[in-house]
């Protein structure tokens, strides 16, 4: 990288966010790329925020903190956005994947408990689950969806939720 005189550090830190945001661009949006096949191809896009301004991106994430720092996202099969990224170091990835490569058989989630595993790809990035759920149905279920807390039953529980809150109206009124 080419260093300048005046102000160098400063302009080196910006440069590599800027080429991160490039990069994590190109290897959702353009099937042309090499990466793309583990990316854009696997649904891994970047939201729209982003999408459209090198700025928004740079406002959500700030500066990264260090060179040894690269853009992570804590749910491997989720999207680019400000809720599922963050700067992580080499080291904080790793303990970040095994989480998500973990056997998860005869483990409990909310209401679910897994079953076997049903797919898992060459990059171990995503994993689908066969899981029972306490009301006695069974359902899939993605490891990262599982580990972060996004899937905790076969959907009963989330009709629940709506039917509770239904009903606390119709009690109210
Ligand atoms: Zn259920």
């Amino acid at each position: 990288m080419p260093k300048t005189k005046h102000g160098a550090a400063r302009r080196d830190r910006c440069t590599s966010e800027y080429t991160t945001w490039v990069a994590m661009k190109e290897r959702c949006l353009n099937p042309k790329n090499p990466r793309y096949p583990n990316y854009g191809a696997r649904g891994i896009t970047v939201c729209d925020r982003w999408k459209q301004s090198f700025e928004m991106f740079f406002a959500d994430m700030g500066k990264r903190p260090s060179r040894r720092h690269s853009i992570d996202r804590r749910n491997n099969d989720g999207i680019y956005d400000p809720a599922n990224c963050r700067w992580a170091t080499p080291k904080q990835q790793r303990r970040n994947q095994r989480n998500f490569r973990q056997d998860l058989t005869g483990k409990r989630f909310g209401r679910l408990v897994v079953i076997k595993r049903i797919r898992y790809d060459k990059q171990g990035h995503t994993q689908i689950w066969k899981c029972i759920c306490d009301c006695g149905h069974k359902c899939e279920a993605r490891a990262g969806n599982l580990s972060t807390n996004h899937t905790q039953s076969c959907g009963c529980l989330n009709l629940e939720k709506i039917r509770d809150r239904n009903t606390n109206r119709t009690r109210k009124t």
